[in-house]
């Protein structure tokens, strides 16, 4: 089952408004399984938007229309239905009536315009309205259907699930091809969009040509977002919700097994996992507690961590040690240029100290834009202190303005102390 969706209106057209309601009905026919492969927008205007409507019918099964149901003469959908479908427009009486009736229950004159509104092409049925005063239609067209909805959007809504989409699924029943597409999205950190893609490479090849046996298809996309890395997104569609969990569940654990024998443990979570919840999982699992002393990051970290409902359990605080004096005389950081192997490496052991934590993180470096002690914007260190002393020291080298270094150094630093609790410092 295709379903394509024109919506109607020269606001749209003119940027006036932004097309949300396309988007959500996109968004609405994917969480139900229902292929959706084109949109159009089309101004208030008959001849374009009957063009409109047999170009979405060549293509596809079912066409949503939504906006140009109003009483204005410029609201032109339902006649450009009655001419895709070859009808006259009929005045329903009954809607007449009802009509008639919600302006009086409030008490207003009804302007006759909206009359129009009680005008139904032959052959069509009506969705009721519940909110406003245009109802929908459902407009059968030998075994294709066009459905108009309005242009509010809580009313298209409405009509949607009430009506639109159980009707669509009863179409995709009798014809055999109900399914669910479900997606679930692996979050790495430490390689490129790239390197992803070429580690990868043969499993989605392999997907392209893996052919279900019940017409299920699972697919892979990479997307890179910015500062929280690069996400895997799976996508299953089968006929059933467990057979798509089934599916994902498999993909995720051979996508996961091949990342790790090409690129090391780069997967940190899935779906919407963040870095501090691996984290977490982690301290949670092992017992321990944190501390954390940072500098350029100026709380940062601090800040991430504390997003995780329960922090309290694992974190026991943050020491922001800025100015080189505090780091002497808080973290005992011995005398000498702060932005150093040698300093983090005090201040991690000087957190776990201050703040009485199993494990301390400490981060010094330049945000830039001037150097500082002779290293240049970019230039971080990052050490991590356990009881039995230090266990990971690293140089790093990170991109971009101040902003960007800072945020790209609180995540590095994450992901640097999940992979030594996970047994040890990456190489
Ligand atoms: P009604 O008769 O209930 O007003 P209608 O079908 O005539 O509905 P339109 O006049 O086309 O709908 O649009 C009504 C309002 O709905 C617009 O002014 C706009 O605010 C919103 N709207 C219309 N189309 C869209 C769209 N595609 N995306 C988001 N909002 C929309």
């Amino acid at each position: 089952m295709r379903v394509e969706i024109v919506a109607v209106g020269t606001e749209l057209l003119l940027g006036q408004i932004a097309d949300t309601n396309s988007a959500w009905l996109g968004e609405q026919l994917a969480l139900g399984g229902v292929d959706s492969h084109f949109h159009q927008a089309v101004g208030d205007n008959q001849a374009r938007i009957v063009l409109a409507l047999r170009t979405a019918l060549a293509r596809s099964d079912a066409v949503i229309t939504c906006g140009g149901l109003g009483p204005t003469q410029d609201d032109i959908t339902r006649e450009s239905i009655a001419q895709v479908m070859n009808v006259e427009l009929e005045r329903d009486e009954a809607l007449v009536e009802r009509i008639r009736a919600m302006f009086s229950s409030r008490r207003r004159a009804m302007p006759e315009n909206n009359l129009r509104q009680a005008d139904v092409p032959r052959g069509a049925t009506i969705i009721e309205q519940t909110r406003g005063t245009a109802p929908g239609l459902v407009c059968p067209l030998g075994n294709k259907v066009v459905y108009a909805v309005p242009g509010v959007p809580h009313e298209m809504q409405e009509m949607f699930v009430r009506a639109i989409l159980p009707d669509l699924r009863r179409r995709m029943a009798d014809a055999g091809e109900e399914a669910v597409i479900k997606s679930r999205v692996i979050r790495t950190w430490g390689a490129s969009e790239s390197g992803l893609a070429e580690a990868l490479a043969d499993q989605v090849e392999e997907l392209d040509h893996r052919v279900f046996d019940d017409r299920s298809t699972l697919t892979m996309a990479f997307l890179a977002s910015g500062i929280e890395g690069i996400k895997v997104r799976i996508t299953a569609r089968a006929m059933t919700e467990a057979l798509a969990d089934r599916l994902l569940a498999e993909e995720e654990q051979q996508v996961r097994e091949v990342l790790a024998e090409r690129l090391g443990d780069v997967v940190f979570g899935v779906d919407d996992e963040a870095m501090e919840h691996a984290i977490a999982a982690r301290l949670i699992d092992r017992k321990l507690t944190l501390g954390l002393a940072e500098s350029l990051t100026g709380g940062l970290i601090g800040a991430r961590l504390v997003n995780v409902p329960g922090s309290s359990q694992w974190f026991r605080g943050c020491v922001v040690a800025y100015d080189s004096a505090v780091k002497h005389a808080i973290l005992g950081v011995p005398p000498g240029p702060v932005v150093s192997s040698s300093a983090a490496e005090a201040m991690a052991s000087g957190a776990r100290n201050a703040l009485g934590s199993d494990v301390g993180l400490g981060i010094t470096g330049v945000a830039g834009p001037d150097e500082q002690d002779g290293e240049r914007p970019g230039t971080v260190f990052v050490a991590i202190a356990t009881p039995d002393g230090p266990v990971l020291n690293r140089q790093l080298y990170l991109p971009g303005d101040r902003d960007r270094v800072r945020q790209f150094s609180a995540i590095s630093a994450l992901d640097l102390l999940r992979r030594t609790l996970d047994g040890g410092p990456p190489s």
